[in-house]
């Protein structure tokens, strides 16, 4: 990720933790953590424990002690696949029928920034395959902001969000306007800013570590915490947003309830598990609502640089035979994002699985 940044936002900045601590003791400010589903298996590096150690409810209690209201991003993550999911039957039932203006197919993912600056930037004819969802990032300040400020009782703007993320891109992804409902609200009533955005500011994993030991909250030690809201309930999709097959695998999973009424007899969709740099998935749906079968092909890329352009070549030519495509920069996916602590002997931890 560090060299494949899209961005260029590849430094953290002092000053983004600064501001967090410093709204941490603000009595006016409820700040709000919003929890990738990555950091909570690297952080503890941070702290020597294990690598891999899941810690999500000792982070719980860590952030809970610095001040934070806990809202898991995986809680967003099952918002992200029902709309991304939803996206993609619309898509695939409009191509069916023919219908004119079906959206494009394959649909590609939308949740990686560092994807999608590369599409902007190398295939910009090719955007309309992109899912029009959100990410769970995006997705988390925007209700955080709104249905959130009922939840916690206090004005949006008086609601201080900050990502917690194993990405560098996330913090530009943040800062755009598109992606933030509130400024295209107060642009739509005549104003040219908004004073506050859907997500304030962005933390690595690093950087969180770094707040925590500021803070004098010496992780191993902190008991655990259950959070505070629904917004710390999530479901095992949500969960594995995090890994390189993860946000295809709850897309199929929906798609297939949908569809069928059903859920996958096998909810684990292997082949498009592992660190292959390009893997596929073929399975035959029965939809009811085309009363049909529906072969649907699917394909998961990681490690955008090495693996991606020949399936965008495919695309471009028409040729594809996808129906849907995952795309994560950062080899093995966001558990190994280039905001993630740094492994001592200088290589990708899974690099070394
Ligand atoms: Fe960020 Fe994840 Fe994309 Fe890497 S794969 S750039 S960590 S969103």
């Amino acid at each position: 990720c560090l060299i494949n940044c899209p961005f260029g936002a590849i430094h953290e900045t002092q000053s983004a933790l600064d501001t967090v601590l410093t709204k941490l003791k603000d009595p006016d400010t409820q700040v709000v953590g919003i929890l990738a589903p990555a950091v909570r298996v690297a952080i503890g590096e941070a702290f020597n424990l294990p690598k891999g150690q899941l810690l999500t409810n000792k982070l719980y209690g860590a952030m809970h002690q610095a001040g934070f209201r806990i809202f898991d991003c995986n809680f967003a993550a099952d918002l992200t696949i029902m709309e991304e999911g939803s996206e993609f039957i619309h898509r695939l039932h409009a191509n069916v029928r023919q219908e004119p203006g079906a959206g494009k197919l394959p649909q590609f993912t939308s949740c990686c920034p560092g994807w999608v600056r590369f599409l902007e930037n190398e295939y910009p004819s090719l955007l309309p395959h992109l899912s029009t969802a959100k990410s769970p990032q995006q997705m988390a300040g925007t209700v955080a902001k709104t249905y959130g400020a009922k939840v916690y009782e206090m004005a949006p703007e008086k609601i201080f969000t900050v990502a917690v993320m194993p990405c560098t891109s996330k913090k530009l992804e943040a800062s755009r306007p598109e992606f933030n409902s509130a400024w295209r609200f107060y642009q739509q009533h005549g104003s040219d800013s908004a004073p506050y955005a859907d997500v304030d500011a962005v933390l690595t994993t690093r950087e969180m570590a770094e707040l925590l030991k500021r803070l004098d909250i010496h992780l191993p030690d902190v008991a655990e915490y259950q959070g505070d809201s629904l917004f710390a309930q999530y479901t095992g999709a949500g969960t594995i947003f995090g890994n390189t097959g993860g946000v295809m695998e709850a897309a199929v999973r929906t798609a297939h309830k949908v569809l069928t009424g059903e859920e996958l007899a096998k909810l684990e969709l292997a082949p498009v598990r592992g660190l292959e740099g390009v893997k596929e998935a073929e399975l035959t749906i029965h939809d009811q609502q085309l009363k049909q079968d529906v072969q649907l092909k699917v394909a998961v890329v990681h490690d955008m640089g090495r693996n991606i352009r020949p399936l965008l070549e495919q695309v471009m030519a028409g040729t594809s035979p996808y129906h849907f495509i995952e795309v994560m920069n950062c080899a093995g996916g966001c558990v190994n994002g280039g905001g993630q602590p740094i492994n001592g002997s200088g290589t990708s931890w899974v690099a070394q699985l």
